[in-house]
């Protein structure tokens, strides 16, 4: 007998244990609606992301992968905006109740959920081609959320960590005939670290944010047209692994940094007079934060070589759906 749709639910997702600790939460799993009592003096961040099977991830990934990283990317974008996460919400739509398959699923999302305390406090359970819908929701203090919209000519911009790993592992995961296999690069694109420590810290900092998902270029894209500006990238500043590198040689690392999506790094502007602050949190977080270009008055995004020469900008987009 296949598992029914409400004690799937009990099974794999009650999370009492979790809506327990939850001060805010009036009212969890289990009625029509969650009730949340929300902090003053606060702004709420909401923040939806589908992955769909075949599009998102491949249908034959290992379900904790999934269950992690459909939360991870959604973390992700609390991060682009400096928010602290609260709590989520999950519609899961599956061709089948897969019970080992849930197992898996639902041990990689708690897993990352529990290291954040967060509850999920609802969702939606339907049958269908396999897409994970998951809404994060977070705090910031009244109008300290980091926006695009806010880069200034002058500033500074910089990237957390290292781009195009996730793009190359993704093509590694891709491609199982490869003698190249690297286990880096493939968490790198499984196991998206939301960089929830940094985006908090860059409040009052950073004039603008967001997190790269679609590629460095297109990210910056968004970026530079809310804001009515545009950006200057040194290609020779742009930070990457010495795994990236060792497998795709240097060129094609350049391409995955720039329109590879996947990283979940932050991209963010600052004055330069804030420099250093830049760099104490970069100490203070263990994590390289690395400045790749600056924000001009020239509408759009525009790369430079190592002699400093206009670069071929066509390189990239970014991944679009349509
Ligand atoms: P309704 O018919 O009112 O939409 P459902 O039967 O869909 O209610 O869901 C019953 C309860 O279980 C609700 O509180 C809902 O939020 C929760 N729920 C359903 N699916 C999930 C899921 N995948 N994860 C977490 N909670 C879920
Ligand atoms: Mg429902």
């Amino acid at each position: 007998m296949p598992i029914s749709e409400f004690e799937l639910i009990k099974q794999y997702f009650d999370d009492s244990a979790a809506q327990k600790q939850c001060a805010d939460l009036v009212l969890g799993i289990g009625d029509d609606g969650a009730i949340i009592s929300p902090r003053p003096d606060h702004d709420l961040i909401v923040a939806v992301d589908t992955l769909v099977a075949g599009v998102h991830f491949l249908s034959e990934a290992n379900p904790y992968d999934i269950g992690f990283r459909s939360l991870a990317v959604n973390l992700s974008d609390l991060a682009a905006m400096g928010a602290e996460p609260a709590w989520f919400t999950l519609a899961l739509t599956l061709p089948g109740a897969d019970e080992e398959w849930l197992k898996e699923f639902s041990r990689g999302l708690f897993e990352l959920a529990r290291s954040h305390q967060l509850p999920l406090i609802g969702g939606d359970t339907t049958r269908g081609p396999l897409t994970i819908s998951i809404q994060v929701l977070g705090y910031v203090p009244s109008a300290q959320a980091l926006c695009r919209s806010g880069a200034k000519v002058g500033d500074l911009i910089y990237v957390t960590g290292s781009l195009g790993d996730a793009a190359g592992g993704l093509s590694l995961l891709q491609d199982k005939e490869s003698s190249l296999q690297d286990d880096y690069l493939q968490t790198r694109f499984l196991r998206p670290q939301a960089r929830l420590n940094i985006g908090q810290c860059l409040r009052g900092l950073a004039h603008a944010a967001i997190d790269v998902s679609d590629g460095l270029l297109a990210d910056i894209g968004h970026i530079v047209k809310r804001s009515g500006v545009g950006a200057r990238i040194d290609l020779a500043r742009l930070p990457l692994s010495a795994q990236l590198k060792a497998v795709f040689g240097s060129e094609r690392a350049i391409e995955m940094a720039l329109s590879g999506g996947d990283d979940y790094e932050l991209c963010f502007c600052v004055a330069p007079t804030q420099a250093d602050k830049v760099a104490e949190l970069a100490k203070q977080a263990d994590l390289a934060i690395t400045c790749i270009g600056c924000v001009d008055a020239e509408p759009g995004v525009r790369l430079y070589n190592t002699q400093g020469e206009p670069a071929d900008s066509t390189l990239a987009a970014g991944y679009q759906h349509f």
